[in-house]
């Protein structure tokens, strides 16, 4: 978890690769499904594109479909970001009989994350990276996602890490964090 910017993508992709474990990153399959043209695609390109998010019960969906292809574990990126998310998650895991190993908070302020955010725009040319979108979807994280991280602070294994440093020094600290945690499993 962590706002938009934290460098969740490139961490989880880490994750992914050095566990092979499947990467399922919510914001990557609606921008796949949006180039696709599917139906799906064009019910949520309005919205990615006001950087709004996508509707609980499509999303909590389309990860469910996910996670019941995932075998032997998964990461997570993008989702949970609402609290009904979080119930439905919790409910899903249960049915597949996983519980969540860590969460991962990548923190960063907005004024780090504006400046990245804008940075990866020019440089990717995202549509959702402009100025007003970006604001917006700050917004949602502080309204919306928040409390979905003091949730799990509260009742989970939350573990916090800064994420305004270097790449490779954010993904030692992670790394370090998934092999105590592996080593406790
Ligand atoms: P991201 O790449 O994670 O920033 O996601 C890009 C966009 O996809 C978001 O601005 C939302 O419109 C949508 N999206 C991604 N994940 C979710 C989610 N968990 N719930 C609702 N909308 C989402």
């Amino acid at each position: 978890m962590g706002p938009q910017g934290a460098g969740k993508g490139t961490q989880a992709k880490q994750i992914s690769a050095e566990y092979e474990i499947p990467h399922i990153a919510t914001g990557d399959l609606y921008r796949a499904a949006v180039a696709s043209g599917s139906n799906l695609g064009r019910q949520v390109e309005p919205l990615l594109a006001e950087g709004r998010l996508v509707p609980d019960d499509i999303t909590i969906q389309l990860v469910r479909d996910e996670l019941l292809k995932a075998g032997d574990g998964f990461v997570l990126d993008g989702f949970p970001r609402t609290l009904p998310q979080a119930e439905a998650l919790d409910q899903l895991l249960e049915e597949i009989d996983r519980p969540l190993s860590i969460i991962l908070l990548l923190a960063l302020d907005d004024a780090t994350a504006r400046e990245r955010l804008t940075k990866r725009a020019a440089r990717e040319g995202r549509a959702d990276d402009t100025p007003a979108v970006i604001d917006e979807r700050l917004a949602s994280y502080h309204e919306k996602t928040e409390p979905v991280v003091d949730h799990y602070r509260t009742s989970g294994n939350l573990v916090q890490v800064h994420a305004e440093r270097p790449i490779e020094d954010v993904w030692a600290e992670i790394s370090d964090v998934l092999g105590q945690v592996q080593a406790r499993a």
